[in-house]
């Protein structure tokens, strides 16, 4: 689906008419290509006093190959040394007119309340150094792992970022906080990488955790163009709309795709997985024996599976009061007790792979609600409840549980709302526009991908910062 006044906006015509109409002006995001860098444009990097990140962070910048600054201090030159990169220095007063495509703030060395000013003396002088569709990450410590005064200042972390989201997302500038726990400094190159890239471009205002799980040990040697080679990957309801990229996607990085979907969508399903090089299997999910003959199955064909991708899902709307039974019932079984069913049997019978990644499709409906979806809202936040549910008992046996929520994005089924509800969808994100399939697709590999096994437990909203549940 196209948006037809984001095309306008950001025409010749539009870019004069707008401003002087106080009309909104979203911005043109720009999604990632294979063969790009992953970012291009130089970074930022800071650290509060007693941070603990500068080596890791610094590592990664250097893997990437970016151009790196950072201020004048002792720390930050050993650890860049240690990290084998030159920083070039920073200074407010002679950077003249660089400008940065990223911004990274190691925050974790803030244990008090006072000491929350780092942020703003970081951020502050280069407020309007940051390019247009730029990118600013905090990094702290998971409050919950602290007490007193370092728990406050690092929750309070959170409302800087999302503040910071809303302020600078109308040039397409997102803004994430990623807690890392101590021990997992190692830990953090998949989700630096993936929030410095355009493959983030529509997720926003997010909190993120990094922790030391079963997942986490093992740090592998990856070729970050293929990440997902010799993987195999189930997508349920992949022949089309955000299954479909979420296909394509993964089968990018390497993996080998298998689609499933309904039996009457089979002709566009084989479309899909004869793109990619995929296999396809035509189920309905929800079919009492499903369960047990998918992992027959993946097992029979494919020796197993290592990435689980449970997006098949439908929408009933209807008010409570005129809602019929059987319409609770379908889209109960097929958003929630389905995934739930077939991960019990693919973990039960070990079809899941060690390592294997489960990942769950949830909504912004499951976090905000939506009048007329009290059954599909149900099933989406119990998508977040399968989440918290299993991360120990997973993370136990090596695997992650993740999940994605996705708010408004381009497909056949947001076409489908009215006119005005759409609009408003579209408008009322720090972003200013629906997201497009590929970024649930870029969200889901990233949760993927082998360098994420210590991303467990999380979800992420994929909706540019959408101001409904926020
Ligand atoms: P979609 O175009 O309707 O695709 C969903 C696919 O799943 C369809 O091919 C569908 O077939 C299939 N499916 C439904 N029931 C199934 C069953 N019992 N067994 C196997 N396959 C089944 O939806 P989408 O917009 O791409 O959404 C994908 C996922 O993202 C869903 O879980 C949705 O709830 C979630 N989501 C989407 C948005 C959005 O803005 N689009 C926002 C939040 C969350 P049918 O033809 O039978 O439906």
């Amino acid at each position: 689906m196209s948006d037809r006044y984001m095309k306008f906006a950001n025409s010749l015509l539009g870019r004069q008419v707008a401003p002087k109409l106080g009309l909104p002006q979203p911005p043109v995001l720009k999604r990632y290509r294979p063969g790009q860098p992953v970012i291009e444009g130089a970074v930022l990097f800071g650290q509060a006093p007693g941070g603990r990140l500068a080596a890791s962070t610094l590592g990664v910048l250097g893997a990437i190959g970016a151009e790196t600054w950072a201020a004048e201090d002792a720390a930050l030159r050993e650890a860049a040394a240690n990290a084998g990169i030159s920083a070039k220095i920073f200074s407010p007063d002679s950077a003249g007119d660089q400008k940065f495509q990223a911004l990274v703030f190691d925050a974790t060395g803030i244990t008090d309340a006072e000491g929350l000013k780092a942020l703003y003396e970081f951020f502050h002088p280069v407020g309007r150094k940051i390019r247009a569709g730029g990118r600013l990450i905090v990094l702290g410590t998971p409050p919950e792992s602290l007490e007193g005064g370092a728990r406050l200042a690092q929750r309070a972390l959170e409302g800087f970022t999302r503040s910071a989201g809303k302020e600078f997302g109308g040039k397409g500038v997102t803004a994430q906080l990623v807690y890392v726990a101590e021990g997992a400094e190692d830990q953090i190159e998949s989700t630096l990488r993936f929030f410095l890239s355009p493959k983030s471009a529509f997720v926003s205002g997010q909190v993120v955790r990094i922790g030391v799980g079963a997942g986490a040990t093992a740090k592998p040697e990856l070729d970050w163009s293929k990440p997902l080679a010799g993987k195999v990957a189930l997508v349920t309801g992949a022949s089309r709309g955000i299954g479909e990229a979420i296909a394509e996607t993964l089968a990018r990085d390497g993996a080998h795709v298998v689609g499933l979907d309904i039996e009457p969508l089979a002709e566009d399903l084989k479309r899909v997985t004869d793109r990619i090089g995929g296999s396809a299997i035509t189920f309905d999910v929800t079919a009492d024996d499903a369960p047990k003959e998918l992992a027959a199955q993946l097992k029979k064909e494919h020796g197993g599976v290592d990435i689980v991708v449970h997006n098949a899902g439908i929408t009933r709307d209807k008010r409570l009061a005129n809602m019929k039974p059987e319409i609770w019932d379908q889209v109960i079984q097929v958003n929630l007790i389905a995934p739930e069913r077939i991960t019990a049997e693919l973990i039960k019978k070990k079809v899941l792979h060690r390592g294997g990644r489960i990942i769950g499709v949830s909504s912004i409906a499951g976090i905000a609600g939506n009048n007329g979806q009290t059954n599909y809202a149900t099933s989406k936040a119990g998508v977040i409840g399968f989440v918290d549910a299993l991360r120990d008992e997973v993370a136990a046996g090596g695997h992650t549980i993740n999940a994605v929520a996705p708010g408004f994005i381009e497909t056949k089924m947001t076409a489908a709302i009215p006119f005005g509800i759409r609009e408003a969808g579209r408008r009322l994100a720090s972003l200013g526009q629906g997201g497009q399939p590929v970024d649930v697709a870029e969200t889901i590999a990233w949760y993927a991908s082998p360098g994420s096994g210590a991303v467990n437990g999380n979800v992420v909203r994929v909706c540019g910062q959408g101001l409904i549940g926020a």
